[in-house]
């Protein structure tokens, strides 16, 4: 059997509400699009009845290929494991469950990769999310823009399609704590952004909750930025010099007036705010000791439980 030119690999967390208009609108794809492709559908430990769907149309249709992980291990992983799956020759195509990323811009963004293009990523134009929500993804996006080592695309999320010889990259890359999209930037080569309208979520509730959401953004900020360090330093610094200059200030109030009075409320207030000082920063060079606690125990990223390929169960 040839390999197919595409893989498009697909994290589901949940995702019953939305599978079949999912499958329905691949189908159509797959069925209108020029080149072979793969569906890899991969189930990240759901409690309803996905990883069943995801069998059950494995077993009977050789383009999806069914990935059941043993738990919950979160969007980038479960990503990391449809990656690992590949066998594309030519581009893989990452997409969302959820049809919040429509799978027909896959035309386009393949057209760019034909004219030599590693990544072609989507920009979200639009984002039909709460006001409070969009503006959080925003102010993170812009932050992270000026603080990270790589330019990492603002409004870019994990939506592209890349060539095959990124995602080998990408595989090759052992890091615990991943941020696909930076990485990704890291790598370089050609990239691309195309601008789309970011749809609302087909059925049901985002699978993101908030602690998965800030977990993201943590090692987006941490693995791709020395900033909470640095500021860490800058802050010691500042307050060695500041500490000195009210020194001088009280010595030289001392000389020339004699007595100076002491405030008990102005000493309280200064431990207790470079109490707090000490304590973020430990906290933050903790966030980094955390990172090479994770990397050094060199852990597998993931556990597959089974794994269906050309209608064949594979341990
Ligand atoms: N997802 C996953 N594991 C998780 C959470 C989410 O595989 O722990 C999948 C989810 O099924 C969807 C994609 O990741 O296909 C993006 O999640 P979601 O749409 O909930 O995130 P949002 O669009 O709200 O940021
Ligand atoms: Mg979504």
């Amino acid at each position: 059997m040839s390999k197919p030119e595409v893989s498009i690999v697909i994290p589901l967390y949940n995702e019953e509400d939305v599978f079949t208009e999912l499958i329905e609108r691949l189908t159509k794809l797959i069925d209108s699009f020029h080149k072979k492709i793969e569906v890899i559908l991969v189930d990240d430990g759901s409690t309803d009845s996905t990883a069943l769907l995801i069998r059950e149309l494995a077993l009977k249709d050789e383009r999806f290929q069914s990935i059941i992980l043993s738990r919950n291990f979160g969007h980038q992983i479960a990503l990391s494991a449809g990656l690992r799956q590949i066998s594309a020759t030519e581009a893989v195509f990452i997409i969302d469950a959820d049809l919040q990323d429509p799978p027909e811009l896959l035309q386009q963004f393949y057209k760019l990769y034909e004219e030599g293009y590693d990544v072609v990523y989507a920009i979200r134009k639009n984002r039909k999310e709460g006001v409070l929500k969009k503006l959080a993804y925003a102010t993170f996006y812009r932050i992270m823009d000026k603080i990270s080592f790589v330019h990492i695309p603002l409004d870019a999320g994990d939506f592209s399609l890349i060539s095959a010889r990124m995602a080998k990259l990408l595989n090759e890359m052992p890091e615990e704590s991943r941020y696909l999209r930076g990485m990704r930037s890291w790598l370089g080569f050609k990239q691309i952004g195309v601008e789309y309208d970011r749809a609302k979520r087909i059925s049901g509730e985002s699978k993101y909750s908030l602690k998965k959401l800030l977990q993201l953004a943590f090692n987006g900020i941490f693995n791709f930025s020395e900033f909470p360090i640095k500021l860490i330093t800058n802050l010691g610094l500042l307050t060695i010099l500041s500490s000195l200059g009210y020194l001088f200030y009280v010595l030289a109030k001392k000389l020339i007036y004699g007595n100076v009075p002491e405030g008990f409320t102005g000493l309280l207030f200064v431990l207790v705010l470079f109490g707090g000082i000490q304590m973020l920063s430990l906290g933050l060079i903790g966030e980094y000791v955390l990172r090479i606690f994770f990397q050094i125990k060199q852990r597998p990223l993931f556990v597959i439980r089974e794994k269906i390929k050309n209608k064949k169960v594979e341990e």
